[in-house]
């Protein structure tokens, strides 16, 4: 591999961007005209204007994105998260032009992709999934057939579903008849595809997911936890490693879990398996698998010193995977700091940065694209940085997120960095005893 097209914006092309340079690899960006100037053209050896600010228009063309990888004489792609990460015909389309993806092979995207199939390919493994319908329900009778059978209440959930959204509770059937409907409206509305299923809703849940690396030459290993419960519907805001609501059995297991549902589908590259663990009868259960590098990805990298953005890059150009049993060190906590007003609602707050100002010093790292001066558009996710805090142990990790949360000086638009310090004094997360409903019940 010795040219990269960068087929992402923000502050994970940033990070992809620095990865290939720490391996020798230049770098091709890609921008709209809404990030003109953008930090990630700045640090790739090229930029390349790939259309209009809309997503569609731009950052999503399938085409574009291959002209450009061929014009500039790219001999990979990846794809970062969002966008084009988890698209199996894209990554197809990459392999067809002779260029290596760099993700897992694309019928592995389309199985995980519909989760409905993901729920039964990974049941075969062994790996408890959460009780649901089998598949796809065709129509509202048999929805509350397998509602009747399980018990109330019941989530609604679209099988091409992501980022927590065209999800429905029905506490009663009277609830189920309305919104079924409804879900497979915004279901096909938002992703193109009205396909929902039925899952028994479990009220008391943790979130946690298992990052796991495997190569393209049979090897799948897994790198820990982490947990991703603090969530305001269903969206995560803050995540840490590891979790604090698992034993080390529960641990092994989980893990050893995330490996079988991994092999089922001949995984490669990075990817996570995400679970919830029902704190009522303390049992894990899959809910799905994200087949692309993930947002939250350095915390597992401050806990384990492993660079896994670095690993997509060298298992794509076919190096075997030679980490074994990596010893985790700490606590790791992350923080979205998201162009968002809390105080109203997490209305987007996009405008100019009149001041950026992140922190540092011991055991800081923040991955950010942002800079005083720099416009956030309003067209894409409203993430400016990520905060992530490293501590012996979950004590000092939180001390020191007080310290650096306070050093973090965001101006001109809203940010969550407020948010996060209101969280840190909340007796639930300096305990580690929230659960995925507790921010969405007090925003
Ligand atoms: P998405 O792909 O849209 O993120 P997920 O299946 O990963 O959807 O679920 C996102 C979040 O929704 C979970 O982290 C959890 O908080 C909640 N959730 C999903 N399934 C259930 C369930 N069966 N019971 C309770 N909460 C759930």
């Amino acid at each position: 591999m010795r040219r990269l097209l960068v087929a992402n914006r923000g502050e994970i092309a940033v990070r992809i961007i620095r990865a290939a340079r720490d391996l020798g690899i230049e770098t091709v960006a890609v921008y709209s005209a809404a990030d003109r100037g953008a930090r990630h053209t700045t640090l790739a050896d090229r930029a390349v204007c790939i259309g209009p600010p809309p997503a569609p228009a731009s950052y999503l063309r399938h085409d574009l994105l291959l002209q450009v990888a061929e014009a500039t004489g790219c001999d990979a792609v990846h794809p970062g998260y969002g966008f084009l990460s988890e698209d199996a015909s894209f990554a197809a389309g990459v392999a067809d032009h002779g260029l290596t993806f760099v993700g897992p092979p694309a019928r592995a995207i389309e199985q995980m992709g519909d989760k409905a199939i993901a729920r039964k390919v990974v049941a075969g493994a062994d790996v408890p999934v959460v009780p649901g319908s089998d598949g796809v329900v065709a129509d509202v009778g048999e929805a509350l057939r397998f509602a009747a059978d399980a018990g109330y209440p019941v989530l609604l959930k679209a099988r091409s579903g992501g980022g927590g959204r065209g999800m429905r509770v029905a506490k009663d059937a009277a609830e189920l008849e309305r919104s079924f409907p409804l879900s497979r409206q915004e279901a096909g509305a938002t992703f193109g595809d009205d396909g929902v299923y039925v899952e028994r809703y479990l009220p008391r849940v943790r979130h946690v997911e298992v990052q796991v690396l495997a190569d393209h030459h049979g090897r799948v290993g897994q790198l820990g936890e982490r947990d991703c419960s603090l969530q305001r519907r269903h969206q995560k805001l803050l995540e840490e490693a590891p979790s604090p609501a698992l034993d080390d059995r529960q641990r092994e297991e989980l893990c050893a879990a995330a490996v079988r549902a991994a092999r089922a589908v001949g995984y490669a590259s990075a990817g996570t398996v995400e679970f919830l663990l029902d704190l009522d009868s303390a049992r894990f259960f899959f809910i799905e698998m994200n087949t692309r590098i993930q947002v939250e990805h350095p915390v597992t990298e401050m806990l384990t010193g492993v660079d896994l953005v670095a690993w997509q890059l060298r298992i794509a150009a076919g190096e075997p995977l030679t980490l074994d049993r990596v010893p985790a060190r700490g606590h790791a906590i992350e923080f979205r700091i998201n162009a968002e007003d809390w105080t109203q609602g997490f209305r987007p707050s996009p405008g100019t940065l009149s001041a950026f100002q992140p922190p540092a010093g011991p055991g800081v790292r923040v991955d950010t694209h942002s800079f005083a001066g720099a416009t956030v558009p309003p067209h894409y996710d409203s993430l400016l940085a990520k905060l992530i805090v490293h501590g012996a142990d979950r004590d000092e990790a939180l001390r020191r997120s007080r310290r650096a949360l306070d050093e973090f000086h965001v101006a001109g638009v809203a940010s969550t960095v407020g948010l996060h310090r209101w969280l840190l004094e909340q007796s639930e997360v300096a305990d580690g005893t929230y659960t995925t409903s507790y921010l969405t019940e007090r925003t």
